[in-house]
């Protein structure tokens, strides 16, 4: 087993393994059951949870674990063992369906937001069998979801299944209107580029506040940093060549498809771009990318960062979220067409999204917010925190051309009539391509730059395939017992684009001046986290996500909740971090400093008037001046903190954890900065950027 083709795929109960372990009747029962949502009869699942065990103990397993993903972002298992005791003190390896269909993990450790206490104790896990079985460190996985028992979501794969159900059923309507009857089923497709920063991982353990919070919070810039741009594209290191040939090796085991590697802008940063599969299984395997990261850095003696921002002044970490909709019979919904017809089709889907994006903006802003993620959207090296959307410059023409009634082209071209004309060809070239807006149509698919490295791509594919669901609802009903389905469907079009195009913009998205017109156009900037999550809350929104039965208002309730919840805890554990440093190491280490200079000067000054003091006895003064101000900073972060757990709800926390102890935090780190760039190397208590950023030699 060593051909990449071997490997691929080998700790997976995939397609290919079912087929040749199940027989017929119960292998075309589970493709039903993927297909068509239809629940496994017991006895077939009986059969199914037999051939898993089998093979799972065939390739080393002991164990199996209901694999899900909590509200907390990241993924929970509890391990069971296969064994099963019978008479004679003996054990037999025993795996039932209803083992594997159904699992009750211990789930008062998980964040409800409030479901658990309203409906029911206990939670469930259930399988979803779109996404398959997997081995990892001799554990069969069974990919789940996690519900209470009134059938609350409690996890981030409930409301994603329930979000791509209801842009199916929208689509298969628009569909059928376009005469498509071979088609069964629409489901969306992403390839999440993921970003990561490696380091060595004696300077990690070095600094506490990498190793509590996953970011640097003080640091001095280097005097090198991204600016020669030499490391985007450059020869990769023989160390991270190493951990992404293992990571590759262990991704495809588990039939993940990683592509391409490359380094990214800043030191020390790299990208991982796996080929695009189903949302939901995109989703599991994203997660499983980012576990196997962490692992893999670790044995390589590094350490793989996955926060949005752990270098303030440095390029931040994203997951450019591609999302496209795809038919069963693999035609891409997103694709422009060759024909009038398939064009028509084409353009009514890129309008359902363009309405989706303005309509949902808030939304879709929300979906990506969090304490990290706010650190790099509106910095200037990451799409700003307004959505908007950007559509290339031929088929913003093409779009305004229909939309004035215009020629395209110029005068002896024709006016395009939906449904008549043959659109002109988008240029397949992507050099045009604007890299600062957040939400991209590179030429058969969307890239969605806003969600963050370190989260699940399930929030924000929620809201866009709901957001979308909506808009194909609204055009469906508008044509179904259309008299005139040509002319109708020009008409909406032609609406749809005079009444979003707002949200079209082609410029520089890190310019001041569009943060203006973007407020001129009503378009919704909300900088950060307290300002987005009350959106969860808003009646257009609960209306969408109620309409669609993607969540109920309680499971937005939570989610509000917890997002609050989490953020106030992320700032809390950042001030509280912040402030043991500047007592427990830094104040110490620049008293000492000091001392030593002045104890220099002193010595100095014994040989005779006409030796000079001056840089002892100057830069002694300007630390003990920055000391006094850091103690008081200090101070004044914890008194903010004070505050803020002293709000009495979670938004009002949030919001003097953002105006005032994020702001201390702030002036804290100037003031120690300061200090850091006037001590000798050997003084500083932690590694300094330039140790860390290029650590990886
Ligand atoms: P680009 O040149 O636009 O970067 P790539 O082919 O390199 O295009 O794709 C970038 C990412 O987009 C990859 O993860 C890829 O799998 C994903 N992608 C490509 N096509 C689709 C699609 N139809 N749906 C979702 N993701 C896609
Ligand atoms: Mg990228």
């Amino acid at each position: 087993m060593n051909t990449v083709t071997d490997i691929f795929g080998s700790m997976v109960f995939n397609d290919s393994v079912m087929r040749s372990r199940l027989p017929r009747d119960v292998f075309k029962q589970v493709q039903r059951s993927v297909n068509e949502g239809k629940r496994l009869d017991s006895e077939a699942a009986n059969i199914v949870a037999n051939a898993m065990k089998d093979w799972a103990i065939e390739k080393g397993a002991t164990h199996f674990t209901h694999w899900f993903q909590p509200m907390t972002g990241i993924t929970a298992e509890k391990h069971d063992s296969f064994i099963s005791p019978i008479d004679g003190g003996r054990v037999i390896m025993e795996f039932s369906g209803k083992e594997l269909i159904q699992g009750e993990p211990d789930a008062s450790s998980f964040p409800s937001g409030g479901l658990r206490a309203t409906f029911e104790a206990r939670g469930y896990t259930a399988w979803d069998p779109t996404s398959y079985a997997f081995i990892k460190d001799g554990v069969l996985c069974i990919p789940t979801a996690f519900c209470s028992y009134g059938g609350e979501a409690l996890d981030k794969k409930t409301p994603l299944l329930r979000s791509m159900e209801a842009l199916n059923r929208q689509a298969m309507r628009v569909l059928r209107l376009f005469g498509n009857e071979d088609v069964s089923c629409v489901r969306t497709t992403v390839g999440p580029e993921q970003e990561y920063f490696l380091i060595d991982r004696s300077v990690y353990e070095k600094r506490r506040d990498l190793r509590y919070t996953g970011r640097t919070l003080f640091g001095a810039l280097p005097p090198k940093g991204q600016e020669l741009d030499d490391h985007y594209f450059g020869s990769i290191k023989p160390r991270v060549a190493a951990f992404m040939a293992e990571l590759d090796t262990e991704l495809w085991k588990l039939g993940i498809m990683a592509k391409t590697e490359h380094n990214e802008v800043a030191p020390g940063q790299h990208e991982l771009a796996p080929i695009f599969t189903t949302t939901n299984i995109s989703a599991d395997h994203n997660q499983l990318t980012m576990e196997l990261m962490q692992k893999i850095a670790r044995k390589h003696g590094m350490v793989c960062l996955l926060h949005e921002k752990p270098f303030a002044g440095v390029n931040g970490s994203g997951k450019h979220n591609n999302w496209s909709i795809m038919t069963n019979t693999g035609v891409n919904l997103l694709e422009p067409g060759e024909t009038p017809y398939e064009n028509a089709q084409f353009l009514l889907f890129l309008c359902a999204v363009l309405q989706a994006v303005d309509d949902y903006q808030d939304m879709l802003r929300l979906s990506v917010t969090s304490a990290s993620n706010d650190h790099r959207l509106g910095a200037s090296e990451a799409p700003p925190a307004i959505v908007s959307m950007y559509v290339g410059d031929e088929l913003e023409e093409i779009l305004s051309c229909i939309e004035k009634n215009e020629p395209y082209g110029g005068k002896e071209k024709e006016v395009i009539r939906v449904g008549v004309h043959v659109m002109p060809k988008l240029p397949k070239d992507t050099t045009d391509r604007n890299r600062t807006s957040p939400f991209a149509f590179t030429g058969n698919k969307f890239e969605f730059r806003m969600p963050g490295a370190s989260a699940s791509i399930s929030g924000p594919n929620v809201v866009l395939n709901t957001a979308v669901a909506e808009s194909l609802r609204q055009y469906a009903d508008a044509l179904e017992g259309s008299e005139d389905f040509e002319n109708d469907l020009h008409r909406l079009i032609h609406d749809v684009i005079a009444a979003h195009k707002r949200i079209l913009f082609n410029g520089n998205g890190y310019d001041e001046a569009w943060i203006r017109e973007a407020e001129r156009r009503g378009l919704c900037n909300l900088p950060a986290t307290p300002d987005c999550v009350p959106c969860y809350l808003s009646g257009k929104n609960q209306k969408l996500f109620t309409t669609h039965r993607v969540y109920t208002p309680s499971e937005l309730h939570a989610r509000y909740e917890i997002k609050l919840d989490t953020y106030n805890k992320v700032v809390k554990i950042e001030a509280q971090t912040m402030v043991n440093m500047v007592w427990k190491d830094i104040l110490p280490a620049v008293s000492r400093y000091s001392a030593s200079l002045a104890d220099a000067a002193i010595k100095k000054e014994m040989l005779g008037a006409e030796v000079n003091t001056a840089f002892e006895r100057e830069t002694a003064a300007k630390l003990s001046g920055l000391m006094r101000d850091t103690a008081e900073l200090a101070a004044a972060v914890s008194a903010a903190n004070d505050r803020a757990m002293a709000a009495p709800d979670g938004l009002k926390r949030a919001r003097v954890y953002h105006d005032e102890v994020l702001s201390a935090m702030e002036k804290l780190r100037a003031c120690v900065d300061a200090m850091e760039l006037l001590c000798e190397r050997d003084v500083w208590p932690y590694p300094t950027y330039g140790d860390i950023l290029f650590s990886v030699k």
